[in-house]
């Protein structure tokens, strides 16, 4: 349940490589020339939400080692899900290249690589420690919820729950991305993020745009929006 940050797509773009420069890109051609075809765009997607469920989750089902700043070798966990995940037809393509362009190419920034490693930058559920960069500059931030949860989160705060940081976007979007995912009755909450540093929980910036604290007291919340969607 819930591990996937793309519930809502089916698909993402294909990645290619240049035939002439090398580079991974989206679009067909590149330096004039038509691109080769490294990974289409249902398994790009497949293979996305699996890295971030490893990555994050459930290493131990594949067996993979990872370190505790959250580090994989690529190489090892390419043999895992090949030979060890349940259903072995559903990645017996997997190659190195993969996972690396799905890494580098990833729209949220989930993903880091370096010397044959890869890591999720945020969202683990298991322990590891990842320096990020503390934030001092943005003002507001936001946090995706359902209606179910907001009474709680009104008199209790905005807690980790199963992760091990609370989770917050830069862009609106986002956040009711992130809510749609949990429930059709949702709720916006806004949050003063420089309240949030004078009461002296730190913010850090993890991806493109999410953000991370420990944290969120019940008054550092300056607004809520509540939405039905409609379910269909
Ligand atoms: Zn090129």
């Amino acid at each position: 349940m819930g591990y996937d940050e793309q519930v809502n797509e089916h698909r993402l773009p294909p990645i290619y490589r240049c035939r002439i420069c090398g580079a991974y890109v989206e679009e067909k051609t590149h330096c004039g020339y038509g691109c080769t075809l490294v990974l289409d765009g249902v398994r790009r997607l497949r293979l996305s939400k699996l890295l971030a469920a490893l990555l994050r989750h459930i290493p131990h089902e594949v067996g993979l080692l990872i370190d505790n700043e959250g580090w994989a070798s690529i190489k090892e966990l390419v043999n895992a899900v090949r030979t060890k995940w349940r259903n072995k037809s559903l990645y017996s393509w997997l190659r190195e290249e993969h996972v690396i362009t799905v890494a580098l190419l990833d729209r949220k920034g989930r993903f880091e690589v370096k010397d044959g490693k890869i890591r999720a930058r945020y969202g683990h559920s298991i322990r590891v420690l990842i320096p990020l960069p503390e934030d001092k500059e943005v003002r507001v931030l936001y946090h995706g919820t359902s209606t179910r949860s907001l009474r709680r989160i009104l008199r209790e705060g905005i807690k980790p729950m199963r992760r091990l940081m609370v989770h917050l976007t830069l862009d609106e979007s986002d956040a009711l991305e992130n809510a749609k995912r949990k429930s059709s009755d949702i709720a916006i909450i806004t949050i003063d993020a420089e309240r949030l540093r004078l009461m002296g929980h730190k913010v850090y910036r993890a991806g493109r745009k999410v953000y991370v604290t420990d944290y969120v007291p019940p008054s550092c919340i300056v607004e809520v929006r509540e939405m039905r969607l409609n379910s269909n």
